[in-house]
């Protein structure tokens, strides 16, 4: 469900034509809809309404402060990966008990910075992290909480990049070496060790692995319980699947219906940290059409942005809807391809594609997780700018970067 849509042949996001935004701003160019956005946050509380979870918004799938904010103004909390996460947190006004951090890398700096804003709690990753954050803290003489990230070695079934649940993947801790921590966890004087924390993957479209995952936890909070370990917080994590083709993933509902009574029964405080399900149909990516190119084997439709924009397509072969902003009669079979000097610079490929010509623009759907936040200056192209529409409204929440940008932090010294 989103608000984009044709009316008259004219493609809208909510009640602004997307071709005005292109003309005004340029391309490529990120649209977003703040209804869509925030109904999705919305549909996801009112489905959990009955245990009222912590709704940790991850702020690596889009992290503009504009998005940030109108998702903490709702009540959202935020799930952050890094010490400049934790800075657009703040900058964005989220209480830091409404913070918690995950990531099998976190830095001495970032640990610090995190315990003196005084965060919900650390997700943490390994026993080597949790020796850190006690040293840490220690030093700064404070207490600090934390959840023991588990991995639970379950299949998400999804791509293998975006699987971070199966005991090879580098994430959380496996349910043996979890126990051995909590049974010693009074050595660590400077922590508590307040829940657990799960998240399995992304794009995740089905229930199952889900459930498996919580009744894997369920029955290991069970036994902990029966040891006088107690604990406060489960963290279900996120990885809720979207549509991007015809997926038909479990809605809010479903999969509420099918983790509520599991999430009921441990009597926990429960904890979630959706990204691409709030985003990541709120956005596109608009970009215009620099030339058709035909050869002697295939017709191309270069538009001018590419992987660096968008590279979900070239990292994990992802599929997006390709709509032209006026539809037009008659389609063509092609690839929408980027400027970029790689072969792996491809919006889609073998795609049937409405007859647009040089000039005309085209919308590539649900971009707004994991698009302008993947970008990068590859290159040295300038990253779009984005823009939020509310209604008939639209408002500029990061300038198109500058060819000043580019090089700003560069010196000619040699
Ligand atoms: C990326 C990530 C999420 C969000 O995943 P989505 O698939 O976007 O919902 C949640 N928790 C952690 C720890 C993550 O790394």
């Amino acid at each position: 469900m989103h608000d984009f849509k044709y009316k008259n042949n004219k493609f809208y996001c909510e009640d602004v034509k997307v071709e005005d935004l292109a003309k005004k701003f340029g391309t490529p160019l990120y649209v977003y809809s703040y209804r869509t956005l925030t109904d999705h946050y919305l549909k996801l509380k009112s489905a959990f309404s009955e245990i009222n979870p912590l709704i940790c918004y991850s702020v690596k799938a889009n992290s503009n402060l504009s998005i940030l904010k109108a998702l903490i103004a709702k009540g959202a909390g935020l799930d952050i990966v890094s010490g400049g996460e934790l800075f657009r947190a703040q900058k964005a006004g989220c209480p830091a008990q409404k913070i918690v951090y995950a990531s099998v890398g976190k830095t001495d700096q970032e640990i610090a910075a995190a315990i003196s804003k005084g965060i919900l709690f650390f997700n943490v990753e390994s026993l080597a992290e949790l020796k850190n954050i006690n040293r840490i803290a220690k030093s700064l003489n404070k207490i600090t909480r934390v959840a023991i990230r588990i991995n639970p070695d379950v299949e998400a079934k999804t791509h293998k990049y975006i699987s971070t649940g199966k005991i090879t993947n580098k994430f959380g801790i496996d349910l043996v070496s979890a126990y051995k921590i909590l049974l010693l966890r009074k050595n660590f004087k400077n922590l508590k060790i307040c829940g657990l924390h799960i998240h399995i993957g992304s794009q995740i479209t089905k229930s199952e692995p889900f459930v498996e995952a919580i009744k894997k936890v369920s029955y290991f909070i069970r036994r902990l319980k029966d040891q006088g370990i107690s604990l406060e917080y489960l963290n279900i994590g996120g990885g809720l699947g979207i549509i991007y083709d015809h997926e038909d993933p479990q809605t809010a509902q479903i999969y509420a219906g099918q983790i509520l009574p599991l999430l009921k029964r441990t009597g926990l405080k429960i904890i979630m940290e959706p990204g691409r399900f709030i985003v990541g149909n709120a956005g596109i990516l608009v970009v215009k059409v620099l030339y058709i190119k035909n050869t002697p084997k295939k017709k191309f439709i270069i538009v001018d942005g590419g992987m660096n924009d968008l590279i979900r397509p070239a990292l994990y072969s992802a599929y997006h809807n390709i709509w032209p902003l006026t539809k037009v009669s008659g389609a063509q079979k092609a690839d929408v391809v980027g400027p970029i000097c790689e072969s792996g610079d491809f919006l889609a490929k073998e795609r049937l594609i409405a007859k647009v010509k040089e000039g005309d623009y085209l919308a590539v759907m649900s971009a707004g997780a994991y698009g302008f936040s993947m970008s990068s200056n590859y290159n040295s192209r300038l990253r779009a700018a984005e823009v939020m529409v509310s209604g008939n409204k639209a408002a500029v929440i990061r300038k198109r970067e500058t060819l000043q940008d580019l090089i700003r932090n560069e010196s000619r010294t040699f």
